[in-house]
């Protein structure tokens, strides 16, 4: 039995129909750039997860470029993150400037741990970009209680988190700063993206909610940060050739936003379908050597990935090829390892926890069309190794 490691075209087959009318009304009404479709989605995305508003942008890089921006790191600022991630987390950081510094994660959810972070800050610390990695929710408590006390300003990536929720202690940022214009309370039990200052979210094809090319989104609790980045997004104006901050092009197509709005009322059942196969995983995968990924009560996965650690990693992973299952490597190598941070001298052996998890890690396939049958093959398949 095949078990692609992610097959798209299911999804797309399934909503062909309705995709193509959406898109077709688009083209007819030649909106093109943001318009009305791409405000629509970001109502009903903002309503979705639980955020006072959302502003769609162009990937989801570039809400984390724009993030950066309206934080104001600069030169000679430090901003801190995890190195098992995505490279997108920091080009933002690189893009004004600072300068990332890798601090460890946590073995059984691959997240940034919070006391590395604290031990990481430095007088020149400005920012820390948290990655709800895989789908995981972060340790927020502890990770805005140390930006609090160093007055960092937070961003969470949640490319890989959409519909997760944080069900933590409320966190100190909400509580905490009246002083700050613009601030929603919101209730225990926060969508990921609203308790640090800025939250940015991915809808690249492979992601949990994704679009048919490229595309993102900000969010913040913080209005005058919604505003700013909703000046930004349009070359720095709120007036058209009249431009108050440096800007950029950072809008969606109106083909995304549209092709979005098929697709969001599914995400829900789409999760649903993630976190079913995952506690099959979780309940079937009996293997001496395998490590299954944490599930802390802080906040349940969206499960973006199934990512176990196994000692001889490639050699189940052969394995698994045999039995015509596909698995990938998500990340081979941390970002303090990669040639382009060569300049920043963070050598192997620094940061042990994420190296180790670069060298154990082997994903599974968990997007939401496959079968149980699919499911049960993979544990066989694992569990006769
Ligand atoms: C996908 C992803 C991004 C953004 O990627 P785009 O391809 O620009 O949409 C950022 N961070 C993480 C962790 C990601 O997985």
């Amino acid at each position: 039995m095949k078990v692609p490691f992610l097959d798209l075209s299911l999804q797309h087959r399934a909503l062909r129909t309705e995709a193509l009318a959406a898109l077709t009304a688009t083209y007819d009404a030649n909106r093109f750039c943001l318009g009305k479709d791409v405000e629509d989605f970001e109502k009903a995305f903002a309503a979705t997860l639980g955020h006072p508003r959302a502003l769609a942008m162009n990937s989801g890089t570039s809400p984390l470029h724009v993030a950066c921006m309206i934080a104001g790191f600069a030169p000679g600022d430090e901003v801190i993150t995890t190195p098992f991630t995505f490279i997108s987390t920091v080009w933002g950081v690189c893009y004004v400037g600072a300068t990332p510094v890798f601090a460890d994660i946590e073995a059984g959810t691959f997240n940034l741990d919070p006391a590395k972070l604290a031990a990481a800050i430095t007088s020149r610390t400005k920012g820390v970009i948290v990655v709800h990695l895989f789908g995981q929710p972060a340790r927020m408590d502890e990770i805005m209680a140390v930006a609090r006390r160093h007055n960092l300003f937070v961003i969470e990536d949640c490319a890989q988190a959409v519909g997760a929720r944080y069900l933590g202690a409320r966190p100190p940022s909400v509580a905490d700063e009246p002083e700050r214009p613009g601030a929603v309370a919101l209730p225990r039990g926060v969508p990921v993206g609203a308790i640090g200052d800025a939250g940015t979210f991915s809808f690249y094809p492979t992601k949990n909610l994704g679009g048919c090319g490229e595309g993102g989104a900000i969010v913040s609790r913080r209005e005058e940060i919604h505003t700013r980045a909703r000046h930004i997004r349009v070359h720095g104006s709120d007036r058209r050739y009249y431009h108050d901050i440096i800007g950029g092009n950072f809008r969606m197509d109106g083909f995304q936003g549209a092709l979005l709005n098929v697709k969001l009322p599914h995400l829900a059942a789409w999760t649903a379908r993630r976190q079913a196969i995952a506690a099959r995983y979780l309940a079937g995968i009996r293997l001496a050597d395998v490590t299954l990924p944490a599930t802390p009560d802080y906040g349940a996965s969206v499960w973006h990935q199934f990512t176990l650690r196994h000692p001889r990693r490639d050699a189940l992973r052969e394995h698994l090829a045999k039995y015509e299952i596909g698995t990938d490597l998500i990340y081979p190598v941390p970002l303090h390892r990669q040639a382009c941070f060569a300049h920043l001298g963070q050598p192997e052996g620094s940061l042990p926890v994420a190296e180790k998890a670069c060298a154990t890690c082997l994903s599974l396939p968990i997007f939401p069309e496959l079968t149980d049958a699919q499911v049960e093959h993979v544990i066989q398949a694992i569990n006769s190794y």
